[in-house]
């Protein structure tokens, strides 16, 4: 398990690479949800959304004389885009391996930050299993999106800021895909200030976290269904479930319905554009999922890497 102390030690390590973003408290989404809410734009993060804190954490401490070959990844999304910049900055080569049907949107971004592209079969496994094949043919450091003890540090250092603009925060709120985020963040807050209410918050729609949580142990879904394309996560990882199960104090659900309003109510309101995944937080405090009423309750808005036409059609439904 990862420890506050490697927390810090990310915090240090990737203080150059990343935007230390604000945490905002916001008139309107506290009257709308009978809270006192503080939104933390990751949004405006670096590559568009948080995924560059765990990967900068993992690509900066590498050995560079054992990581020649640089890094690899699975991840079409965030993730691939956030270690091709990391890769970039740090001067190491690196591949993501995309599925042979990923967005030419995607693939542009990640070749946009000097990374190779290799493109293999259309399922996370089989994308997975060829990243590994590489890593080993040309000595590469395989980088996975939620399941690496670095990426999970990296993720954590948001816990930290919360903590340090608002120390007398009652609860904060994290969506959960693989759980790399959730558990960095709660290990940092729940090891500071065990007070502090964790809350994952995941889509109705892919809800292995929660199945996860209330079975005791990793399930597995046989398909996930739901807009938040960041969150479409089967299982949880084997070294973030434990970290959720021992600090996390629950997971809430928030309807497709609840993402799309959310989303547009942060770009209406908030003057934030959020992605998906990334207003999920928003949408379980809108929809009245939060178990709390008159708190300090700050909520990550994890990306904003949404595709205009997307936000065009919920705008226009809107
Ligand atoms: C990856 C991602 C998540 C989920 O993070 P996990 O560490 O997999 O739980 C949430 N939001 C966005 C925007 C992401 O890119």
């Amino acid at each position: 398990m990862i420890s506050l102390q490697d927390i810090r030690e990310a915090e240090g390590r990737v203080a150059e690479v990343i935007n230390r973003t604000c945490l905002d408290h916001s008139a309107t989404f506290s009257r709308l949800s009978g809270n006192q809410v503080y939104l933390k734009p990751e949004n405006l993060q670096k590559t568009g959304a948080f995924k560059i804190r765990g990967a900068a954490n993992h690509v900066l401490q590498l050995d560079p004389r054992k990581a020649r070959g640089g890094v690899i990844t699975p991840s079409s999304g965030n993730h691939g885009q956030a270690v091709a910049y990391a890769a970039s900055l740090a001067g190491y080569p690196a591949v993501v391996v995309v599925p042979e049907d990923a967005s030419p949107a995607k693939v542009a971004a990640i070749k946009g930050y000097g990374a190779e592209v290799v493109f293999y079969g259309t399922t996370s496994l089989e994308r997975i299993e060829k990243a590994r094949e590489l890593a080993r043919e040309r000595g590469m450091a395989f980088v996975h999106a939620f399941d690496d003890p670095w990426v999970m540090a990296g993720q954590g250092t948001i816990g930290l800021e919360i903590l340090e603009d608002l120390p007398d925060v009652d609860a904060v709120l994290v969506p959960v895909g693989g759980g790399g985020l959730i558990s960095g963040i709660a290990t940092a807050i729940k090891e500071s200030r065990p007070k502090v209410l964790v809350f994952g918050v995941e889509p109705a729609g892919s809800n292995s976290m929660y199945l996860s949580c209330r079975a005791g142990k990793a399930t597995e879904l046989k398909g996930v269904n739901t807009i938040a394309d960041g969150l479409r996560t089967s299982r949880p990882g084997e070294l973030t479930f434990p970290v959720v199960q021992k600090y996390v104090d629950d997971i809430l659900l928030v309807s497709e319905e609840e993402i799309k309003t959310a989303l547009v109510t942060l770009l209406e309101r908030g003057k934030l554009l959020a992605e998906p995944s990334g207003a999920v937080t928003v949408a379980a405090l809108l929809a009245g999922k939060v178990p709390l009423r008159e708190k300090k309750v700050a909520a990550v808005i994890s990306g904003g890497n949404v595709d205009l036409k997307l936000a065009a059609e919920l705008i226009g439904e809107a």
